[in-house]
């Protein structure tokens, strides 16, 4: 019997999951799935435990813990300039693939067009798919000097009249910069010339910024801080990545107190309010966590490198991520000597036969053969686990000689 209903039917269960379950039957090193194997800060924890021990046990107010609220307000103040009013134009969610769901049922209606790039984190196709959206996808291509080997560090690039076919008569467009699972951060150029297709074709613009503070010598440019866009964008993060908390489920949307209002009358019935003592734990974190982030940082980008320089030493040809945790690397070489072909094969062998797991990158693409000749690694782990993993791809090399 097909249980599923059909809005939901060809989704099937995340490669998150799926990869996270294979890493765990083969006690592979989870180099899939985009979690920390470390631990969020004390203080943060701290905050949280002391307001579970204060009885902050019940339900959160619809759009957020008003303190909450208030220190979100007074980040994007110090970020951008932009004074919002933490009551009418912030709303706290359960993550922010809540947020990003509640902005899709909240703004669109049955046969709007929403424009995003492919590679897609998969929730946006499933959460426009369940608003009634027509998608319509613009494809990030990899570096052209993308061989095996070799590290680029020239980004993935987009066709810009490409990009206005598909913005032409849509009601929205979905950025996520940095961009999982490329690690691209859209240049200042980049995003200005979207900004200017919102204005000229009425375009509302929606972006998820979860790996805002994960960037490596590349600038963050909120789309909502360019001219004219404040008033069109919501803009989604979260507290997961930043704090190394991805299992609290703490994100938010920022935007006007009309897309607000669109935001919170699908928030409201989704999950009505996000974890209280959590929230108060989450405001430790933004108004008290500066070190940590900077610490986080200066860590994943010794990760960054240490990963990067051993994939191309095994015969990978890698994109040097701008940010993110992910590297995105084209595995042919490597499967070729593996005897295996594509990413799907290639991300289902390796944990079995070398004890290590990544993500197949096709599952991100309208055309899953964009995708083949990629693998994503995680390298949001600790040193000894990333140097376990590259222990364990070398013997790829020793096996194949
Ligand atoms: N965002 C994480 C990743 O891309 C995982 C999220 C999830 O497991 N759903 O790996």
């Amino acid at each position: 019997m097909n249980t599923v209903a059909a809005r939901l039917a060809p989704f099937g269960t995340t490669i998150f999951t799926e990869m996270t379950r294979l890493a765990q039957r083969h006690s592979a090193v989870n180099l899939a799935q985009g979690f920390p194997d470390f631990d969020g800060p004390d203080f943060v924890k701290e905050a949280a435990i002391d307001a579970i021990r204060a009885g902050r046990s019940q339900y959160a107010r619809m759009f957020g813990d008003p303190g909450l609220n208030s220190a979100l307000a007074a980040r994007w103040e110090s970020l951008t300039a932009q004074r919002v009013d933490p009551d009418t134009q912030v709303t706290v969610t359960s993550g922010c693939t809540e947020a990003i769901a509640a902005t899709m049922l909240g703004v669109i209606n049955p046969g709007d067009r929403v424009v995003m790039f492919e590679p897609f984190y998969d929730s946006y196709r499933a959460s426009a798919a369940m608003a009634g959206a027509e998608i319509r996808f613009v494809t990030l291509c990899p570096p052209v000097d993308l061989c095996a080997g070799h590290v680029t560090t020239a980004p993935f690039w987009f066709d810009m009249g490409e990009l206005e076919r598909a913005m032409t008569g849509a009601r929205a467009i979905l950025v996520n910069t940095p961009h999982n699972p490329t690690g691209h951060v859209f240049s200042r150029d980049e995003l200005e010339r979207i900004a200017f297709l919102c204005a000229k074709h009425n375009v509302l613009a929606i972006t998820d910024e979860v790996y805002e503070d994960l960037t490596y010598g590349h600038e963050h440019v909120r789309l909502a801080t360019l001219p004219g866009m404040s008033e069109r964008t919501i803009t989604l993060s979260s507290l997961g990545k930043t704090f190394s908390l991805t299992g609290w489920k703490i994100g938010w949307a920022i935007t006007t107190p009309d897309l607000s209002r669109a935001v919170r009358a699908a928030h409201q019935f989704l999950t009505f309010a996000t974890a209280t003592p959590l929230q108060v734990g989450a405001i430790a974190a933004i108004e008290r966590g500066s070190d940590y982030v900077a610490a986080l940082r200066a860590r994943f980008t010794q990760g960054r490198e240490f990963l990067a320089t051993t994939l191309a030493s095994l015969g990978f040809g890698v994109v040097m991520p701008r940010g993110t945790y992910f590297i995105m690397a084209d595995h042919t070489e490597v499967s070729r000597r593996m005897g295996v072909a594509g990413d799907v094969e290639f991300c289902r062998e390796l944990p079995a036969r070398f004890g290590v797991a990544a993500i197949p990158p096709s599952v991100f693409y309208d055309n899953p053969q964009h995708g083949r000749p990629l693998v994503r690694f995680a390298f949001c782990k600790k040193q000894e686990t990333l140097e376990e993993a590259a222990t364990r791809l070398r013997s790829i090399i020793a096996a194949s000689r």
